[in-house]
């Protein structure tokens, strides 16, 4: 890691430790090795939060499969309400996304083999030959599988990754939002009950007072304990849970949070928390599938204004804008940070330059 230093009269420059941190193995997922560790999101997030606000933006890609006379399955305005959905879960984020043109697959060989066995078929096939196909590591590519198939869901398939297969029917109105639980998934979040089918005890079982919320569970320490929700009693029309039988390894009662996007709360979800916020923002730094999903541009100009936050570019990134005091910035490029006349780093602004810049595309 290099790193330029600027020094203006008058003018501070905040230097910081590398964003990119390993993987740890303290705490491994046997069945998904890149799930990150509390500690490390934490880590990541005390090191470099504190600085700026980043922003993402991913690049996604749809592929809809349909009959070989393309009469099944989604059509574009179909698939745009689903990006807009996932622009209204993560743009008070800070990620948001950008649609490559939909790719739509018209192969009746591929929709009828695929749907042999009614349930895990559709997953296996976008594995094995959906995603070799037509798929890249640099997005995040979705294959919608058309309703005429049947009640197939949704699946992200590994934790994290960059590509995942979705029904049609999930994009009705009482699922819709759906597509963020499994892009959730993709950005490494595990769900709001990961763990409740442990038998007791089991530290890895997130008990309801959250002593261990941070190695149990889901390990963020913001979202409560809980049960499998499709195996309990609570009611999606005021979005209330009635179930007092299902209990953690202390004999609590669950009371898990239905509004969050990560639960089995079908139309109750609607949120997700700043743990959760932090962990995907800590995959698209640093982990193991999120980097390759950003979009990148060759150059970046920085004018005007410079309002707070993270300013990447994958080659270089110039800078005539003004930071002005209180700012917090991160200006990162692969090889080349200038700042020509007009640029002003004002007294008490904090501008951070990385010769870093942006993996993605
Ligand atoms: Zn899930």
């Amino acid at each position: 890691m290099k790193y330029l230093l600027y020094s203006f009269l008058g003018f501070i420059l905040m230097l910081a430790s590398s964003p990119l941190l390993g993987q740890s193995c303290d705490d491994p997922v046997p069945d998904w090795p890149n799930v990150l560790t509390a500690k490390q999101v934490n880590k990541f997030i005390s090191s470099n939060m504190d600085r700026a606000s980043p922003s993402f933006n991913l690049r996604i890609k749809f592929h809809v499969l349909r009959e070989t006379d393309g009469s099944t399955g989604p059509n574009a305005s179909d698939v745009n309400a689903q990006v807009a959905f996932l622009s209204n879960h993560f743009s008070p984020h800070n990620i948001t996304y950008t649609q490559d043109p939909i790719n739509f697959i018209d192969n009746s060989d591929y929709v009828d083999n695929a749907y042999v066995d009614n349930l895990g078929g559709y997953v296996q096939f976008t594995k094995d030959v959906l995603y070799p196909a037509h798929g890249a590591t640099n997005r995040l590519d979705v294959f919608v599988w058309p309703t005429e198939f049947g009640f197939l869901a949704g699946n992200a398939i590994a934790i994290p990754n960059d590509y995942m297969a979705i029904s049609e029917v999930k994009f009705a109105p009482y699922w819709e939002d759906h597509i963020a639980h499994e892009i959730g998934h993709c950005l490494n979040l595990l769900h709001t009950h990961q763990n409740y089918q442990l038998s007791c005890p089991n530290d890895a079982k997130e008990q309801v007072d959250g002593d261990n919320c941070e190695t149990a569970g889901d390990r963020c320490c913001d979202t409560n304990a809980s049960w499998n929700l499709d195996q309990c009693n609570w009611n999606s029309s005021n979005c209330t849970y009635n179930d007092t039988n299902r209990k953690d390894c202390e004999n609590a009662i669950y009371t898990p949070d239905l509004n969050n996007v990560m639960s089995y709360a079908g139309p109750c979800r609607t949120l997700f928390t700043m743990d959760q916020r932090n962990r995907m923002w800590a995959e698209l730094s640093f982990g193991s599938k999120g980097p390759a999903l950003l979009v990148c541009n060759n150059t970046l100009a920085v004018s005007g204004t410079i309002e707070e936050g993270l300013y990447s570019a994958t080659t270089s990134v110039s800078c005539n804008g003004v930071a002005n005091s209180g700012t917090n910035v991160v200006l990162s490029a692969g090889s080349k940070i200038t700042f020509s006349p007009g640029a002003k780093l004002s007294s008490g602004s904090k501008v951070k330059a990385v010769l870093n810049g942006c993996s993605g595309n």
